[in-house]
């Protein structure tokens, strides 16, 4: 894979124009930054629906990504030079083992590919927008930036499973984690509001969204993280289950499931959702928990409880802990998901101030508490800018 370019005009580059594309499967997702212009464009080829943060895009004609990319680029185009654009910057949520942003060549579109078996419904769609940015952007420099990437340093107790060995060695079954720019970012920012190094500390991560997964970061690395081999793995999430005893697999696949039906049934029907039956959205959920629906507050229990569990066994895991960060979400703005997971863990030193929680302070544990509770809104464009402007131009990496 190619070696980051020497730094060239490293005080300029901080705040150099990258763009920054998030491709899935029938959507592009398009921000540029430091000005922050944002694009939206769904439902590709089927009726397009587009968002703009510079109004109105007439997005009717659009039935690729590239019409889409290209459908952004005029409505950027209104406001911004398109020469200015120094970078582009391309989230990918399967690096393997990859372990940092890597500038893009054909050598690095290999190695996407070859993950495509590990990450069927995101790999191919960042492959195709790499690919119409590249033709249609193809003077400045792609870089890709891997959710994966941030926890290539798991030791190897904490990636490599229980299976042969054979399997990890040639097949590289294991565990990568994902949400890596969101728990590197938080981690640094929340490092940076305590004016302490994040090296000194033992901090548990939480990104809670739609998929939610958990970090133990410990002297400024990735220590453990609750998602595996995909995404599926660990805390309860939306529509995915999370963590499930293998066998229950082995025993609906002889009931007569088939690898597709029960692809459907862990990612699409599971989680919150496929517990209350009410929705994957917390606050559809807290809502009817509210009204007694008691499947409803089942759900909201198995979430919390999973998360103050891996919250314990990180602690165990790192010997300590230092920090607890909240993020995304649900970890932003569902105070009571954070109470209830918290409050079991004074045992732990996390002493929660109910009013400072209740109002989304920034620091929301009590000013004695040994462990110290933050809720940091995660910026992962922010970040993959940063890296994309590290990587392809050579600046520094601050995260400001
Ligand atoms: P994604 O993983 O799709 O990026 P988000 O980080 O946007 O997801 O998180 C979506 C989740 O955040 C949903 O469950 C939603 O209900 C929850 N959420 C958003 N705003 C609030 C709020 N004000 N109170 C409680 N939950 C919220």
């Amino acid at each position: 894979m190619t070696q980051r370019p020497p730094i060239t005009h490293p005080d300029l580059l901080d705040t150099a124009t990258v763009l920054i594309i998030n491709a899935g499967s029938s959507s592009l997702k398009v921000k540029v930054l430091p000005q922050n212009h944002s694009f939206l464009i769904e439902r590709i080829g089927q009726t397009p629906v587009g968002n703009s943060s510079l109004g109105e895009m007439d997005v009717s004609a659009v039935a690729s990504h590239e019409d889409a990319l290209l459908c952004c680029l005029q409505k950027l185009s209104e406001v911004l030079a398109l020469s200015d654009i120094k970078a582009v910057g391309h989230r990918v949520v399967h690096g393997g083992k990859a372990a940092n942003a890597q500038l893009i060549d054909d050598a690095l579109i290999a190695h996407i590919e070859a993950l495509v078996p590990f990450a069927p419904l995101h790999n191919p769609a960042h492959l195709e927008g790499i690919r119409v940015a590249r033709r249609l952007l193809p003077d400045v420099a792609h870089v890709a930036v891997f959710d994966t990437s941030f926890h290539q340093t798991l030791p190897e107790k904490a990636h490599v499973y229980g299976l042969p060995y054979e399997l990890y060695e040639q097949e590289g079954v294991r565990v990568y984690g994902f949400h890596g720019t969101s728990h590197d970012y938080v981690s640094r920012k929340a490092a940076q509001a305590l004016n302490t190094p994040r090296e000194h500390l033992k901090i548990v991560s939480l990104h809670l969204g739609n998929g939610s997964s958990a970090a133990a970061i410990m002297n400024g690395r990735s220590v453990d993280t609750s998602m595996g081999l995909t995404p599926l793995d660990g805390l309860l999430m939306g529509t995915r289950s999370g963590s499930i005893d293998p066998g229950a697999l082995l025993y609906l696949l002889r009931q007569g499931y088939t690898t597709e039906t029960l692809d459907a049934l862990l990612n699409k029907q599971s989680g919150l959702n496929g517990v209350s039956g009410v929705s994957n959205d917390m606050r559809d959920l807290r809502n009817a928990a509210n009204e007694g629906n008691h499947r409803a507050k089942l759900a909201l229990d198995i979430f919390c409880y999973r998360i103050q569990k891996t919250i314990g066994a990180y602690a165990a895991a790192m010997s300590g802990l230092d920090l607890i960060i909240f993020t995304a979400g649900i970890g932003e703005n569902d105070a009571h998901t954070r109470a209830q997971s918290l409050k079991p863990l004074r045992f732990l030193g996390v002493h929660i101030d109910e009013t400072k929680n209740m109002t989304h302070q920034q620091t929301i544990s009590t000013n004695n508490s040994p462990v110290t509770v933050m809720v940091i809104p995660t910026n992962e464009e922010k970040m993959i800018a940063t890296e994309t402007r590290v990587v392809g131009l050579g600046a520094v990496m601050q995260v400001g």
